[in-house]
């Protein structure tokens, strides 16, 4: 879509701010527009009517149809529009979507509150041979090579997530190179296991589990297929998880067998891909992406992570080539969730087991990196919403070219 975020936000001035006289943009009650391969998020906070549904619906209504009419005028088509509202700490409490007819009108795809913390579940009983999880959306991080930070931004996203209020699950499918003991800071913990079930360890808000803390952390894990699945199913259904709004899988790197039954095994909302911006990691994505794409897993977007370095000092050094990732996922027509930078303070805090602090700090590469995950997280947040609508509606997803 050639509709920039300005363009929307200029549309969406003729919307009136409840109870203000401004309008939503002047009244600074637009936090977020996000601009998606096949639709428009935004994200308002409108304390006032924050308990009144029908007014919600109404500001809703209106933003769709100033977007309609400053689409048309620009001789743009937008397929779906989703409109979240949001409270002060940025949690959704209603959302409203609204997607495009065989004859281009958009009209209401969905109107509901999004499930209470904790609530929801997948609605079909999963096959024999794959893993139950009782999660609103199952999320696997896969990267085509080891070492591009799968594991730091399978970390960031779901302890960003639980900032945000949601239920989250963080589950290690690395189980040939678990990572998340030093991660999560889990190295002092010991595993706990009730009646015949292993307790998540509960860390920055984030119930975890991993291979890592119930084998001996010296031995080499050389499991082979199909044991090395039969691990990661026990590890998965035996854990306690209890009813989450997002499990994050972190994948074994590559395209090979166990990430391959592992994702197939899941039922995922979708996938995220890391990549790093140099051409040799692209190639490597493009992979896992096709590998997702032909077991029919909707890709939610490509992160690139190591896009810049930023100095203590605030200066910026691109050292692989910043925006090859995101040029990569506009090739093959795939969204773009975010770039993060690499940072002293992020190689810290995962070596010290506090992701939280990646999220705080006044320094100006600490504002940085919050500024990078929390666009990473809304735009993340975005495209789960577009895939329920999408798997609820059973409308094709999209497709490698
Ligand atoms: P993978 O899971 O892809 O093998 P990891 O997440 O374990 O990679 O990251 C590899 C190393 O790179 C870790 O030491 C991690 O702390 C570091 N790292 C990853 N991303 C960043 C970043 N953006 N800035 C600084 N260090 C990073």
């Amino acid at each position: 879509m050639a509709i920039s975020e300005e363009q929307v936000r200029r549309w969406l001035s003729a919307v009136k701010a409840t109870g203000d006289d401004a309008d939503l943009v002047a009244a600074r009650r637009l936090e977020w527009v996000s601009i998606l391969e096949d639709g428009i998020a935004i994200k308002l906070h409108l304390p006032d009517i924050a308990g009144e549904p029908p007014a919600m619906e109404a500001v809703a209504g209106a933003c769709l149809e100033s977007i309609r009419q400053g689409a048309v005028r620009a001789g743009e088509r937008v397929r779906a529009l989703l409109v979240q509202f949001v409270n002060h700490s940025g949690v959704v409490i209603r959302e409203s979507a609204f997607e495009a007819s065989s004859k281009g009108a958009l009209r209401p795809a969905s109107e509901q509150s999004p499930p209470p913390a904790g609530g929801g579940q997948k609605e079909a009983p999963p096959p024999d041979e794959s893993i139950g999880i009782n999660a609103t959306h199952v999320i696997a991080v896969g990267a085509g090579k080891g070492g591009v930070g799968k594991s730091t931004i399978s970390v960031n996203l779901a302890v960003g997530l639980a900032r945000r209020g949601r239920a989250v699950g963080l589950l290690d499918g690395d189980i040939y190179g678990p990572s998340l003991p030093t991660l999560m800071g889990l190295n002092t913990m010991e595993p706990n296991v009730l009646d015949g079930r292993f307790q998540p360890f509960l860390t920055h808000g984030v119930k975890s589990m991993t291979i890592g803390k119930l084998v001996d952390a010296d031995k080499p894990l050389i499991w082979r297929g199909p044991m090395a699945h039969g691990a990661f199913k026990q590890l998965t259904e035996k854990t306690d998880w209890g009813e989450l709004d997002q499990l994050v899988i972190d994948l074994p790197p590559g395209t090979g067998d166990v990430p391959l039954t592992m994702a197939q095994s899941l039922n995922l909302t979708g996938a995220v891909i890391v990549c790093t911006p140099q051409r040799v990691a692209q190639d490597d994505a493009i992979r896992a992406a096709k590998m997702f794409e032909q077991l029919g897993v909707e890709i939610l977007g490509v992160v690139e992570n190591m896009s810049v370095f930023v100095a203590p000092d605030g200066q910026e050094y691109d050292i692989f080539g910043r925006g090859g990732a995101q040029q990569m996922a506009q090739r093959l027509g795939l969204p773009f969730l975010g770039s993060v930078p690499i940072t002293m303070d992020l190689r810290k805090n995962s070596d010290s087991g506090e992701p939280a602090s990646n999220f705080e700090g006044e320094s100006a590469p600490q504002k940085r990196l919050h500024r990078a995950l929390d666009e990473l997280l809304n735009n993340l947040e975005s495209q789960l919403a577009l895939a329920s609508i999408r798997q609820a509606k059973g409308t094709p997803s999209l497709t490698i070219r």
